[in-house]
């Protein structure tokens, strides 16, 4: 291990350019390809909200404020185009993937009162993508699952390593660190504000999914026990908030509305059901917004 220890040192004085850029970790233009062919994929063999359904049209209102809001220097270069859909299903859950395609259910929505719950769970989904969390997390993965000897053979070739086609079901298997997480509340709270949402609703959401998650609720929540350390730093948050607090808006009469009746004929073709889910149900397979890897 040691001998290991001393050629790592070397291949990173001796090269500082491989030491710059992570061979490991998939590079903008990777994520935003992942991203869009899975969000092809989901569009069509999931029970997708049409355009028109008047949730879509309120969530994409939401999402295109905290877009606008995102601090300038923060997008720079960046290729990110950021979409919102809903899939027609009861999960209380909403997801992003890699390059900006963002998605809720319909479950979650429904226990949503408020324009500023919406955007709690919207702005912390812009975070992981604007911060290229995913990316992150698969470039530490796959790093420590090759182990340290494989890792200079590697780097000693000078390649880029990732590939693209080995992601398999990568896309949904990687949990968020703690640190991300904490960082998509924080930056997703700032871009909140900007966008005139009242950042207590991210709070609440917080909230309800926790209670959601007691008897048997979404399993997050069960894996998640410092959920309610969230929620309280959160509220610290607002609590030490210098600027005024935006009002409170309640959601639109027809979104509600449009929750409360089944609307088979809204949807775009797609299989429904269970059957084809990208993920399991077992721990860590699931693309829950809010798992954490801690
Ligand atoms: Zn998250």
């Amino acid at each position: 291990m040691k001998q290991s220890t001393a050629l790592l040192a070397c291949v990173v004085v001796m090269s500082p350019a491989l030491a710059s850029a992570d061979p490991f970790r998939p590079s903008m233009a990777d994520q935003v390809k992942l991203g869009a062919d899975e969000a092809a994929r989901i569009r069509k063999e999931e029970p997708v909200l049409k355009a028109t359904d008047p949730r879509v049209i309120e969530l994409r209102k939401i999402g295109a404020d905290l877009v606008a809001a995102i601090p300038p220097n923060s997008m720079r270069g960046k290729p990110w185009t950021y979409t919102f859909d809903i899939i027609d299903k009861k999960e209380v859950n909403a997801f992003a993937l890699p390059g900006g395609p963002i998605f809720f259910y319909s479950g979650i929505l429904e226990k949503m009162t408020t324009k500023d719950q919406i955007a709690g769970v919207v702005g912390h989904e812009i975070v992981h993508v604007l911060n290229q969390h995913w990316a992150s997390q698969y470039a530490d993965n796959t790093k420590r699952r090759l182990g340290i000897l494989a890792v200079l053979t590697i780097l000693n070739a000078g390649d880029t390593v990732f590939d693209i086609a080995s992601v398999g079901d990568a896309l949904y298997s990687l949990g968020y660190s703690r640190k991300h997480e904490t960082e998509s509340d924080k930056v997703g709270y700032d871009i909140m504000m900007r966008a005139g949402y009242n950042p207590n609703g991210m709070a609440e959401t917080f909230e309800m999914l926790a209670k959601e998650g007691g008897g048997g609720g979404p399993e997050w929540a069960r894996t998640h026990p410092d959920a309610n350390k969230r929620v309280a730093s959160i509220r610290e948050m607002i609590k030490k908030e210098t600027r005024p607090l935006p009002p409170v808006r309640a959601r639109d009469a027809k979104s509600i509305a449009a929750g409360t009746t089944a609307s088979p004929g809204e949807r775009l073709p797609g299989k429904g059901g269970g059957s084809s889910l990208l993920w399991s149900g077992t721990r860590g397979s699931s693309p829950h917004w809010l798992d954490c890897g801690c």
